[in-house]
């Protein structure tokens, strides 16, 4: 019996990703008033992590 769950295409689609090289795209953001921060949500197109990027807001 061959166990070929970890070969082929979703191991190479996700080398970059393990290489911490992540498909940035855009998933949201969120602008909080009181702060002098405006938040912004990515989501990775091939691996589906997530992260937050705080952007100063310009006034
Ligand atoms: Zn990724």
């Amino acid at each position: 019996m061959t166990n070929n769950k970890f070969s082929g295409k979703t191991q190479r689609k996700n080398i970059l990703c393990f290489l911490g090289v992540h498909k940035w795209e855009r998933s949201g953001g969120l602008n909080i008033y009181s702060s002098n921060v405006r938040e912004k949500y990515f989501l990775c197109k091939r691996c589906g992590k997530k992260k937050t990027v705080y952007e100063p807001k310009k006034d």
